[in-house]
């Protein structure tokens, strides 16, 4: 493991200006750095940096934190793995303690294992003949390292005999304890492997897919400190390269798809792993700033997983398209039958992810039917309201015409959806934010502040506030509050000027709906009006922080 005090010198002497800067170009903007966000698809910047803070903040999606964060998310590597990227892009030495956790010896497990793996490949004639049926060459075999497990005995067999300790081969999830604890079985039996790969190219885990009708087709390893299934990408370190530069990456279902599309020459193919795509992955798909196709199975779970995937990608801005295999047939199938050729016209013809979207759900109703189609149109408007406002213009016609509405229906009010915290486009609000903005910086003015008014007078802001109040300085609202430049931390003495002309605002806003109101008895309602006129303006107006009372 990497020695604590280490970890802490080397925080200590890098700058996350110099950090962030090593990737991305940031532009000096008052005191902090201003940049495109490399995390979501921008042309106005929108993403932080505060070098008095040391931390980052996009106001665009809301991600955030400090170097070691950053160089984690950017380049997908684990909390270790960042901070050995960090000290050798600094010339940092770090100094390691000698422990049970340690990562190098888990993935010494995992690189063992799979060298073994891969040759006993060659052994079993059933694995093999498996692999030449589904047109799988020698050559991707190769190039994916595909292995073959045997029985749990012979991998214990190969544990003892390559003197590799069996805890770390726990941790690395090739074997686990016993139900007892009495022992140790073997995780991946009689299968063959596809070895995992995170985006920095070291191998995490793998996925087995059974030869010997175990009702589990495909396993993977589990969830280890090295291995994210939520966010991995099988074949993304072979497909990186290709999607960078064809500014592509196509995502298939499974492994032998990964595997049949490189074979082809589509060499931008990855799967997601068992599960279906999330947010989790879209940091990854946006490096290099690629086309998205989805190529999946044209069953009934496909065309759902296309549907969930292709939605989630047109919301986060992404460009791309779907492509559905008819007739069970998988890509895999295709070419492994030498239709290369289709699937290149399939992967040209792919249909655009909105359009896709659009017609999947309008053709869940049938819009013959009035109610139903009344049901259309409010899922449709769901969707098509969360997209940005100009392409959400652009595709209204689309979406009128496949209901057969007018487009009217669609209202021509259009406003960016998607949650923006950026508080500076909020003027009026000054008062509220410049107060939680001065409490997130003096947090031992909490108290004083809390005696004078009430958490929900602040209206949109009282999440924030409360928040803030439980100390989670983590939330992506106080973090945008804290790097955003258009409100000042305030001295106490300000402090109390704001509070005393928020009261003012309060209670003037008060007297109107106290005079409105039809339900407070004509008595309360001149006692309660006497007494904000003539008791409490004037304290506030002499310079008095008169406490809020709640039975006014
Ligand atoms: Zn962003």
């Amino acid at each position: 493991m990497i020695d604590n005090a280490s970890i802490e010198s080397l925080k200590n002497s890098i700058d996350i200006v110099d950090v962030i800067g090593g990737f991305i170009e940031l532009r000096k903007a008052g005191a902090n750095y201003k940049a495109n966000c490399p995390f979501h698809g921008e042309k106005t910047p929108s993403f932080v940096v505060s070098p008095s803070k040391q931390i980052y903040h996009c106001f665009g999606c809301g991600v955030g934190g400090d170097s070691i964060k950053f160089v984690m998310e950017l380049e997908k590597l684990s909390y270790p793995e960042a901070i050995e990227k960090l000290a050798s892009m600094h010339n940092f030495s770090l100094t390691y303690t000698k422990g049970s956790s340690d990562y190098s010896d888990a993935k010494r497990v995992l690189e063992a294992i799979g060298q073994w793996y891969t040759k006993n490949l060659n052994r079993n004639e059933t694995a093999m003949k498996y692999l030449l049926d589904r047109g799988v060459s020698q050559g991707s075999i190769e190039n994916f390292e595909i292995g073959y497990v045997p029985s749990g005995q012979e991998v214990m067999g190969f544990l003892q005999s390559a003197l590799l300790p069996l805890p770390q081969a726990a941790e690395a999830g090739v074997i686990a304890q016993s139900e007892n604890g009495q022992g140790y079985y073997a995780r991946l039996v009689e299968r063959i492997t596809f070895p995992i790969y995170s985006a920095s190219a070291s191998i995490v885990g793998f996925g087995g897919r059974t030869i010997s009708n175990h009702p589990a087709k495909y396993i993977n390893s589990p969830q280890t400190k090295l291995f994210n299934k939520s966010r991995l990408l099988y074949g993304y370190h072979l497909a990186k390269e290709s999607i960078y530069k064809n500014k592509k990456i196509i995502i298939c279902e499974g492994y032998l798809d990964v595997v049949m599309f490189h074979q082809a020459g589509f060499k931008e193919a990855v799967a997601s792993m068992g599960t279906a795509l999330t947010t989790e992955h879209l940091p990854m798909l946006r490096k290099g700033d690629p086309k998205v196709i989805l190529a999946y199975d044209g069953d009934k779970a496909g065309v759902a997983a296309a549907l969930k995937a292709a939605q989630m990608l047109s919301v986060g801005g992404f460009d791309g398209g779907v492509i559905l295999f008819p007739d069970g047939q998988d890509p895999a199938d295709l070419i492994a039958k030498g239709q290369s050729e289709t699937v290149a016209r399939l992967l040209r013809e792919a249909k655009p992810l909105i359009p896709f979207v659009l017609e999947m759900i309008a053709s869940m109703y049938d819009l013959r039917d009035p109610r139903a189609k009344e049901a259309a149109f409010g899922a449709v408007k769901q969707y098509i309201d969360s997209l940005t406002p100009i392409i959400k213009d652009a595709y209204i016609p689309t979406a009128a015409t496949l209901l057969g509405l007018s487009p009217s229906f669609f209202g021509k009010e259009t406003q960016p959806a998607r949650a923006r915290e950026n508080f500076s486009q909020k003027r009026d609000d000054v008062a509220q934010l410049s107060i939680l903005k001065t409490l997130i910086e003096q947090p031992s003015l909490i108290d004083n502040v809390l005696s004078v008014i009430d958490v929900d007078m602040f209206g949109e802001y009282a999440g924030l506030f409360s928040s803030l109040i439980q100390g989670e300085s983590e939330h992506p609202g106080l973090v945008g509050l804290s790097v955003d430049e258009s409100f000042e931390v305030m001295s106490e003495s300000e402090l109390n000027t704001a509070l005393r002309s928020f009261l003012m605002k309060h209670y003037d806003i008060k007297l109107k709906n106290i005079a409105a109101s039809q339900q407070i008895p004509f008595e309360k309602k001149s006692f309660l009006i006497r007494k904000i006129r003539t008791d409490i303006i004037p304290r506030l107006k002499k310079g008095e922080l008169v406490a809020y009372d709640p039975n006014i």
